[in-house]
């Protein structure tokens, strides 16, 4: 690089204070500083440059000394900027400016102005440029990092708030405690509370404090991997309820191994905590239970299998889930699965469904199944439930007592035939003689008897139901005839009820004794039913659905939770006003049974204190006029 020196006086631009001159002692470090490096004179005009600086520019000496240094600055105009400067009394220390390259590139430097005083009086100014361009280039990223930084800052915020997770931020060495808006809202603090660790500490439940002292110590311990992550119970500053959080962090160590900071996240897992609780119990009680509970799919898939489900059915857990349930079901059963699924599918719940399902070992098992839909939030249904409960051995206790009860019921029935034929013909025999007393005391026999005909000849259908060996024998008879009569031998049973027959002159093929004593055991219950007497209204009507027959009375009614089970064999409303009302629980159950045979079903509308009405229908069909 050509060294040589342009000396040139621009006394036009003179100030008061210096004088346009050339500095006598020009330093001989100058040429060789790597530092780009120019003098100006006091009007700003180029009077040396060093070899550093052309390079940097590009410039050879000719081009470029001799020339005002703002000629080669874009924007701000350096000299003008170094003046003002100078006349404010302010530093010229790294000021920034760009200059044009003879490329016509630009670089950024920082100029450095050194006012510099020669032997011979004469001011110039020594300009250091410093070329920034790379850091330039570096503060360009460095804003597009911030900004990015802030956008995801604000995205970060934007995400905490959404899922309410709040932020806390605990310096270890000024014992500064920072929580964010969220954070104070899961601890109930209000936005001007100032937090401190011992607060914080305070408000930490004391069935969890110790632990969760010991477990912040130790994270913040040398050593320690400084991931937090602790689930305990706090108490609100407000309101002092207890909630549980989940708080997670980390804390940041310095060279020397010691806490610098530890910043962190918490969230209120209250719900989530009482949820996972509560499935818990749940879990433990399906597991405890004595039932069989197992869930499935739509398509009869298994999909969970309790302790129970393996001791009743044989098969474990892992044999039986994702099979289908069919395997279960025998043969002659198969055809249950529809039926009972369309009832859930149409949101009925199925209760005590007594049926045989087969275990693994071939075993024909008699089982109550309750059934219930399993429905997703927003009340889909996406599979069942089934609760199924062993009842092969009560059965069996069943089948014995039906031998047992069909055995007295055949062996009473022939001796009772001929005590009432002979009250029959004893009465009419006190009636012919006048004979009052002996007339009341048959009457009341014969009522007594009559009862104990009921009541046998209901054990003796039980029976033959139990053992499917009922006959049903239809032939056609008018209603109203068999209506007056069973009403006349009610009448024996009560002073107290009036008995009203409305409608009923029809004629229905059907079997006329079972009828009968459907009738019978509706009209019985009304009386019985009824101890403050009252009105007993046996109707029919005629509707859509064919004609509805009823038995309706004003007395004391049945609870809504009693009417769901009242047509179970052996079931009786538990209460004190029945306490000493006799019963075997048999009649309803009969009722329902008796008319399930004749393709028609027993229904009750009745309300505690006021009355009940049962009533069925005979399906068009089945009547003719
Ligand atoms: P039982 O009368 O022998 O107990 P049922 O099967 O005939 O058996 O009736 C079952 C239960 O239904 C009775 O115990 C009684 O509580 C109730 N019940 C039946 N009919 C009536 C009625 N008309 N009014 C009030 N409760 C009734």
């Amino acid at each position: 690089m050509n060294n040589k020196k342009v000396l040139q006086e621009n006394p036009a631009l003179c100030d008061d204070e210096v004088q346009t001159r050339q500095p006598d002692n020009l330093p001989e470090s100058f040429e060789n500083m790597s530092m780009p490096c120019q003098l100006l004179d006091v009007n700003g005009i180029i009077t040396h440059a060093n070899s550093a600086l052309l390079d940097l520019l590009g410039y050879t000496d000719e081009e470029y000394i001799a020339q005002p240094i703002d000629k080669f600055c874009i924007g701000r105009k350096a000299f003008q900027e170094i003046s003002s400067r100078r006349s404010q009394k302010q530093g010229l220390l790294n000021f920034a400016a760009v200059l044009k390259c003879k490329n016509g590139s630009l670089v950024n430097v920082l100029l450095t102005a050194d006012p510099v005083k020669s032997n011979n009086g004469f001011t110039y100014l020594q300009c250091f440029v410093t070329d920034v361009s790379i850091l330039k280039k570096g503060d360009d990223e460095k804003d597009e990092l911030l900004a990015n930084l802030e956008h995801s800052e604000a995205r970060l915020k934007m995400a905490l708030e959404y899922i309410n997770l709040g932020t806390w931020d605990f310096n270890p060495i000024s014992g500064e405690l920072i929580w964010s808006d969220e954070c104070r809202r899961i601890y109930g603090v209000e936005p001007d509370t100032v937090i401190s660790f011992e607060l914080f500490a305070d408000h930490i439940s004391s069935k969890d404090r110790e632990a969760v002292l010991e477990k912040l110590q130790q994270v913040m311990n040398a050593g320690s991997s400084g991931l937090y992550d602790n689930s305990h119970r706090i108490i609100r500053f407000d309101d002092n309820t207890e909630r549980w959080i989940r708080s997670q962090g980390k804390v940041y160590f310095n060279n020397q191994g010691k806490p610098q900071r530890f910043i962190g996240t918490v969230a209120d897992i209250t719900d989530s905590k009482l949820a996972e609780e509560k499935s818990a119990r749940l879990v433990a009680i399906v597991e405890s239970s004595d039932d069989a509970i197992i869930s499935k799919t739509l398509d009869g898939v298994i999909t969970s299998w309790n302790d129970s489900a393996k001791r009743i059915f044989g098969y474990s857990a892992d044999e039986i889930i994702g099979q289908s349930v069919l395997k279960l079901i025998p043969d002659d059963r198969k055809n249950e699965e529809p039926q009972i699924l369309a009832r859930l599918r149409r949101g009925e719940r199925v209760d005590h469904f007594e049926t045989k399902r087969i275990t693994k070992y071939n075993k024909l098992l008699d089982l109550s199944l309750t059934i219930s839909p399993v429905k997703d939030f927003e009340g889909n249904i996406i599979g069942v439930s089934k609760i199924a409960r062993d009842i092969t051995d009560k059965k069996r206790e069943e089948a014995k007592k039906n031998d047992f009860i069909a055995m007295v019921s055949h062996e009473l029935k022939t001796p009772l035939t001929s005590i009432k034929s002979y009250i029959q013909v004893l009465l009419a025999q006190a009636k012919k003689d006048g004979d009052s007393f002996r007339t009341h005391a048959l009457t009341r026999t014969e009522v007594q008897v009559k009862k104990m005909v009921n009541m046998v000849s209901d054990f003796l259908n039980l029976a033959r139901l139990e053992e499917a060996k009922i006959n049903i024998n239809k032939e056609y008879f008018n209603l109203k005839p068999l209506i007056e009569e069973i009403v006349s031998e009610a009448k024996l049973l009560t002073a107290y009820n009036d008995i009203v027959i409305s409608g009923c002159d029809l004629t229905l093929f059907a079997d006329k004794e079972k009828i009968g004593q459907v009738l019978t055991n509706l009209i019985s219950n009304a009386i019985k039913y009824s101890p403050e007497g009252g009105t007993i209204a046996i109707g029919s009507e005629k509707t859509t659905d064919g004609v509805k027959i009823f038995v309706s009375d004003n007395g004391i009614g049945i609870a809504l939770v009693d009417q769901k089970k009242l047509f179970e064999r052996f079931y009786r409303v538990e209460n004190e006003k029945l306490k000493n009302v006799s019963g075997f629980g048999v009649g309803l159950y009969l009722v329902a049974e008796l008319l399930r045979y004749h393709d028609s079903e027993i229904k009750i509308e009745s309300s505690e204190g006021k009355g009940s009405t049962f009533y069925f229908f005979m399906k068009e069909d089945l009547e003719i006029k």
